[in-house]
């Protein structure tokens, strides 16, 4: 049979699900393997909210098509989060669209952006979803290297003119997976300029944007002056309500973006339930108290590992968000063969670097998405291991 089309056949293995099947033969053989592989928060989802999904979807009008755009409750719950949030004012009708989760929007926006060969700059190391949109709406990528030495912020000059004469639009995604880097509001006011200048429209992912640490806040990209004109904005209650499994995010900013990723959307999905999107309002209207106590759950664990990684030689850059720490491989190993060895000697899964693109080379991600306890045993396994020529 030839029922497979190239564009199918030629996609990537999601690189979590082959990861996932090594993890189950090990397993099988009655390893307890530890996964900090996946980029998922373990927490349960805060009672308030499901309580307020199980009122909804006992009502009838909630059993309904959502209109297209998504229903009006939830897009003024994220217009008044933004208000709240960054200050930032947003047309509840016409800058706001519900999602089926951000991958969903990210996959179709590039659709409604691109033709054929048109081209897409995206952060190397980066979040694989992006790579995989942009090949299937046939598009090229163009590479945003992102460097240790500048903090992973991007540094624009190292694109090349002839290359940036291609290029449709740019994704930015800070605090960063997998960096873990995050930025000021004077980084975004540069990546409008250069949307700018270069006609690009700037697509900011902040999919972490609630998971910070200590007094760090980050900053939306919609706060530059204008910057509506020129950018859309995802979010997802995803990561920081702790909500993977509900499908429920949101896009913002440019109005002739957001319509027109609306009317693609219409022709495909038919927005999430009611009842989802109703309970996903009541979480982003509340005190967000207990987004806050789950971040700070997630900043004691990155504290413990953090130092515990530190204290073997290992090279991490202190996160001041995101549910991850991003480690520099020791010498001698590449971030597969590193992954690797952890994998067989001391049962830990991590994700190489090299998962995230060519520069994520020399460092592995690690979730921190197990409790404290389990970290315990993380570092008791760690501190088993011997290194080549140390580290
Ligand atoms: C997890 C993640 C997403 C996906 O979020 P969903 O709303 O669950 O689809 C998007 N971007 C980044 C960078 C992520 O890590």
């Amino acid at each position: 049979m030839q029922a497979i089309s190239e564009k199918v056949k030629r996609l990537p293995p999601y690189l979590f699900a082959e990861l996932g099947r090594k993890k189950t033969a090990l397993q099988k053989k009655g390893i307890d393997v530890i996964d900090l592989g996946i980029g998922a928060p373990d927490l349960p989802t805060p009672k308030f909210i499901i309580d307020a999904l199980i009122e909804e979807a006992q009502k009838p009008e909630n059993h309904r098509y959502s209109p297209y755009s998504g229903c009006f409750e939830f897009r003024k719950a994220i217009a008044h989060f933004y208000k709240r949030q960054y200050g930032v004012e947003l047309d509840p009708e016409k800058e706001v669209l519900t999602l089926i989760g951000s991958k969903e929007g990210l996959h179709h926006l590039i659709q409604t952006i691109l033709n054929p060969g048109d081209a897409v700059i995206l952060p190397n190391p980066g979040y694989p979803v992006y790579r995989t949109a942009v090949h299937l709406a046939g598009g090229k990528v163009i590479d945003l290297p992102l460097q240790a030495e500048q903090g992973f912020v991007p540094d624009y000059t190292l694109i090349k003119k002839e290359e940036l004469q291609k290029a449709k639009m740019m994704l930015l995604n800070y605090p960063s997976n997998p960096t873990t880097a995050t930025v000021q509001l004077n980084d975004y006011l540069k990546a409008i300029t250069f949307a700018k200048e270069n006609n690009l429209l700037l697509v900011n992912d902040m999919a972490y944007d609630l998971i910070t640490f200590g007094d760090y806040k980050a900053p939306s990209a919609l706060q530059v002056e204008g910057a509506k004109k020129h950018a859309v904005e995802f979010g997802s209650l995803s990561k920081s309500f702790n909500m993977t499994g509900w499908r429920i995010g949101y896009v913002v900013g440019n109005k002739k973006v957001i319509q027109a990723l609306a009317t693609l959307k219409s022709n495909i999905d038919s927005s999430q339930f009611l009842a989802v999107q109703k309970a996903a309002a009541i979480a982003l209207e509340s005190d967000l108290l207990e987004v806050k106590s789950h971040s700070q759950i997630f900043e004691e664990r990155m504290e413990l590992l953090y130092h515990a990684l530190t204290n073997i030689g290992l090279k991490v850059q202190k996160p001041r968000g995101t549910i991850f720490l991003w480690v520099q491989v020791p010498k001698g190993y590449t971030s597969m063969s590193f992954a690797e060895k952890l994998l067989q000697e001391v049962g830990i899964l991590v994700t190489p670097g090299i998962a995230f693109g060519s520069n994520g080379e020399g460092y592995v991600r690690i979730s921190l998405s197990v409790s404290k306890e389990r970290l315990q045993e993380v570092i008791r396994r760690l501190k088993t291991i011997e290194f080549k020529g140390g580290t």
